[in-house]
């Protein structure tokens, strides 16, 4: 059985990766979103295995001694990494899995699956990005601002990618991204 494609779609904070992810996952009935851990609080709404593993720093501290990390990464003060066995499962079972994350992490999953699709979600300018941050009204001014100069920093290393997509308008970046993956999969 052939082995199903793994994604990464990485772009700075607020650029609309969970809401893309989500009208993707809908859509397309073979792909599969992987989960994260995290030592970051839940927002409100956020659910325990839904959105991230809210995990202790002692538990995630645990998780990388035994090998369970595909990849992880510290972003603004917490951390964040991939479940391995998930992804392998998925994978082999001939899904597709898509992978939420930011640059760093991404870098070291490219590592390790260098036939991985890596797609980069850019917002349609800067200033945007920081309404769309500001219009969450999840974060105080502080991490506005650190999420803001990480944001030029990744977007800096945005030539690492195979893929750009604008999120202008949702529906549009998710037929992007559908076109690629589905480009991908007709790949000699
Ligand atoms: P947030 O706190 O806004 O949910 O996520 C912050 C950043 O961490 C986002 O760029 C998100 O894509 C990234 N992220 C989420 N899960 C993971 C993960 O498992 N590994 C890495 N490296 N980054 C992640």
């Amino acid at each position: 059985m052939k082995k199903g494609l793994l994604i990464v779609l990485s772009g700075p904070s607020g650029v609309g990766k969970g809401t893309v992810c989500k009208a993707l996952l809908k859509k397309t009935s073979n792909l599969t979103y992987s989960v994260s851990a995290t030592t970051r609080q839940p927002r409100l709404g956020e659910v325990d295995g839904v959105n991230y593993f809210f995990k202790s720093r002692d538990h995630f501290l645990r998780m990388i001694e035994e090998d369970a990390l595909l990849e992880y990464a510290e972003y603004v003060g917490n951390y964040y990494g991939t479940p391995r066995e998930f992804v392998d499962k998925t994978l082999e079972q001939g899904k597709d899995i898509i992978l939420e994350i930011e640059v760093q992490g991404a870098l070291k999953v490219k590592e390790k699956f260098p036939d991985g699709i890596f797609i980069f979600l850019l917002p349609p300018s800067l200033d945007e990005l920081k309404d769309r941050i500001i219009g969450r009204g999840t974060e105080n001014e502080t991490v506005i601002d650190h999420r803001m100069n990480v944001a030029i920093e990744e977007i800096a290393l945005m030539e690492h990618y195979d893929y750009a997509v604008v999120n202008d308008e949702i529906d549009m970046a998710c037929k992007r991204i559908e076109s690629i993956i589905i480009a991908e999969h007709c790949k000699i």
